[in-house]
């Protein structure tokens, strides 16, 4: 059995079991999944954990889950020193988390391998979605492992490697004419119709606790200590706080000290309903209709947004946002500095990493982790203009004198 004890309302700390479960019905809070930190202290320790599988899983005993987990290959991704790219923003000890490498290419991957396991716990005999794209894929394919059937729900006007990412595992794709917004609320609606487990929405507090692992394995890869600052993208904002709260986790459990990381959200100019709220000091987000090539993080109407933006605020961090053109440049910069392609998300907390150095908000020594979320070649239609080819006859000569060496 899990450590897991209880669900809890973010708000007024109303609590219910451990069910299928949106939000509070009091007062419309979120759920959070509760635990019993003193028993999970006489297991976990920093050898147990050295002996368990490499990926997300050798978190087992944080996470809520009481069966054989669904799992497809995910996490413990590489922390990389980014040596080329801390030179060129002037950061001494720049770490990049590179959540490219899951199996369907994002850091969803962990989100939903909690989500479908509990989907199996709990009878479900289908999974859902709404999605921005990777959700999507990453549904599709899990439900293909644990044999589940599915229905994943995106906006029509996603690119096509995004919807051949989803469509190759076969669910029920279904395109909606509409915002991820417009997706969500439909989703929300069929959840009070269908017995299904809906991912994001009556199993979102498990999907939650997945994203920790991400907190985790920075504290563990960096040799057991928070790092002094992580950049991190936002669309929801839930994957923001979980970071967070995995690191916080590490340090009730004994394994690091105290947390001190100053937490720095990112977003999309064309999208950044957490940014302005952290701007303006609102407790309250006001909803937006994104414009921005960072679909992933396309979202006007964050569910977690209030959340992230305390986070931001209590750790010290803040709030940033830049332009698509902004980021553009640090997808390439960071492709052309330590060969990480990643897709406009992974942009924007490039480009505002570079901000927050400018600001002088991070300093040179600062221990930083940028956390890149999701990968490049499903979203290339966006860097079309970097390919500039030299063709030639296949011959030296020709060759030759195409190139002054
Ligand atoms: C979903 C997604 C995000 C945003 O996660 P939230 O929890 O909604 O804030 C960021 N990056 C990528 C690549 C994603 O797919
Ligand atoms: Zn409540």
């Amino acid at each position: 059995m899990s450590y897991a004890k209880a669900l809890r309302c973010r708000k007024c700390g109303q609590e219910y079991p451990l069910e299928p479960r949106n939000m509070c019905d009091v007062c419309l809070g979120r759920i959070d999944v509760t635990y019993d930190y003193e028993a999970m202290k006489k297991t976990v320790s920093k050898d147990n954990l050295c002996a368990q599988p490499v990926s997300m899983w050798r978190y087992r005993d944080l996470l809520p889950v009481d069966s054989k987990e669904v799992d497809i290959g995910t996490g413990y991704t590489p922390l990389t020193k980014a040596d080329n790219l801390g030179k060129e923003l002037g950061l001494k000890n720049l770490y990049v988390k590179n959540d490219c490498l899951n199996p369907t290419y994002s850091f969803k991957d962990r989100a939903v391998s909690v989500a479908v396991t509990k989907a199996l716990e709990f009878g479900f005999d289908t999974v859902a979605c709404a999605s921005t794209g990777n959700l999507a894929a990453s549904v599709a394919a899990h439900a293909a492992k644990a044999n589940l059937k599915s229905y994943v729900f995106i906006p029509s006007n996603l690119g096509s490697g995004k919807m051949v990412g989803a469509a190759i595992h076969k669910p029920n794709l279904v395109t909606v004419n509409g915002s991820y917004d417009d997706v969500n609320r439909l989703c929300i609606n069929l959840s009070q119709k269908y017995n299904w487990g809906f991912i994001n929405i009556n199993l979102r507090p498990y999907y939650a606790e997945g994203s920790k692992t991400l907190g985790h394995e920075i504290g563990e890869q960096l040799g057991w200590q928070a790092p002094d600052c992580v950049i991190a993208p936002a669309g929801s904002g839930l994957m923001f706080t979980r970071i967070w709260k995995g690191l916080n986790e590490l340090a009730i459990l004994g394994l690091i000290d105290p947390v001190k990381t100053r937490m720095y959200v990112s977003q999309a100019a064309g999208s950044s309903p957490i940014v302005n709220a952290y701007n303006n000091d609102s407790k309250h987000i006001n909803p937006v209709t994104p414009d921005t090539i960072a679909k992933s993080i396309a979202i006007g109407n964050p569910s977690d947004g209030e959340y992230a933006v305390k986070i931001a605020k209590e750790s010290g961090g803040g709030a940033w946002a830049v332009s698509d053109k902004e980021a553009l440049t640090g997808i390439k910069l960071l492709a052309q500095t330590e060969g990480i392609f990643a897709e406009a998300t992974g942009g924007v907390v490039i480009a505002v990493l570079k901000k927050l150095v400018a600001a002088g908000k991070i300093k040179p020594d600062d221990l930083t982790v940028a956390v890149i979320t999701g990968a490049g070649p499903r979203t290339q239609d966006i860097m079309a203009d970097v390919v500039h080819a030299t063709l030639v006859e296949p011959t030296v000569e020709s060759f030759d004198s195409a190139f002054d060496k």
